[in-house]
């Protein structure tokens, strides 16, 4: 299922916090951009927990929004960034008082729906643990089966993996990953590699304004011709981060490989890699 806004715009207190939005979510879908662009309240708004002030948001084609609010739709399911419920229940408990909320009276066949979206974020050897047991990862998955059980086609993730360590991110791409095979799933994140390799498409916003939308490959395309890499003595490290554009540092044994952007060719052209084409992007056309 695609879900499309066309020219979203919320103020709050007056001042625009999303303007004239349009964007088009499908497959797995990374919405970037840096702290403050408004990326929590585009999902909010997608997820009816808070109104707007023009726009129309549509699923397939479909308008659903009625009074500058998105209708409540069992369609979308949203796991805000700082997911916590019932820390004093068993992650059981929890998964059984959602079925209960929704209307199923059968204990053995929530039992069965139950053992099922455990087993979907692999936490089914964790049934038994309260929640505020959990690591902040498996809390998260925790959540995920929470929104599993109401079956949406829709997944919203807001910086999903934020504060979690290494370990715990790469399991978590991975169930996104599998998540996409059967959902439209949209990723919020202000870290590139938190969605590189992952999302079919990606959007960027910054100050509540679409600036980028397209698949990662065109994404990466913004920074060709700029991107270089140069190798530099440890000694003259600072002087280069000072004048150059740096997207990254390497490590080797008698140097420092640096990777910046570039309008003048320095170095060794390298290919863009997708957090080049990001700030290229966020910088404008021209580098020092
Ligand atoms: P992001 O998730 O991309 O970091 P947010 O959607 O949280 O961005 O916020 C976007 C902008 O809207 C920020 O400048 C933030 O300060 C402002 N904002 C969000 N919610 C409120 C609110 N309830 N009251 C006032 N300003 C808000
Ligand atoms: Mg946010």
């Amino acid at each position: 299922m695609d879900i499309h806004v066309q020219g979203l715009t919320k103020l709050i207190k007056k001042q625009s916090v999303l303007s004239n939005v349009s964007l088009s979510f499908s497959g797995v879908y990374g919405l970037l951009g840096p702290n403050g662009a408004g990326k929590t309240t585009l999902m909010k708004v997608l997820a009816s927990l808070t109104g707007f002030s023009a726009g129309n948001v549509y699923i397939d084609k479909e308008l659903i929004n009625t009074k500058r609010f998105v209708r409540r739709t069992g369609l979308i399911g949203y796991l805000p960034q700082d997911f916590m419920v019932y820390p004093e229940l068993t992650m059981y408990e929890v998964l059984e008082h959602v079925a209960v909320l929704q209307g199923q009276k059968s204990p053995t066949s929530y039992h069965a729906q139950i053992k099922e979206v455990a087993e979907q974020v692999n936490l089914s050897n964790h049934l038994q643990k309260k929640m505020r047991e959990l690591s902040g990862g498996m809390r998260r998955r925790a959540g995920i089966a929470l929104l599993l059980l109401r079956k949406p086609e829709i997944l919203l993730f807001d910086e999903p993996t934020a504060g979690l360590d290494i370990e715990e991110r790469i399991r978590f791409r991975n169930l996104l990953k599998q998540l996409g095979s059967r959902h439209t799933v949209i990723i919020s994140s202000h870290i590139v590699e938190d969605i590189e390799f992952l999302c079919t498409k990606i959007g960027v916003i910054r100050n509540g304004k679409v600036l980028f939308e397209g698949s990662p490959e065109e994404l990466k395309e913004k920074a060709a011709h700029c991107t270089y890499e140069i190798d530099v003595p440890h000694a003259e490290l600072d002087g280069v981060i000072a004048a150059k554009e740096v997207v990254q540092m390497n490590e080797e044994s008698s140097h420092i490989v640096v990777r910046v952007l570039s309008d003048q060719m320095i170095g060794r052209p390298v290919s863009p890699r997708l957090m080049d084409g990001y700030l290229a992007l966020l910088k404008g056309a021209s580098y020092g």
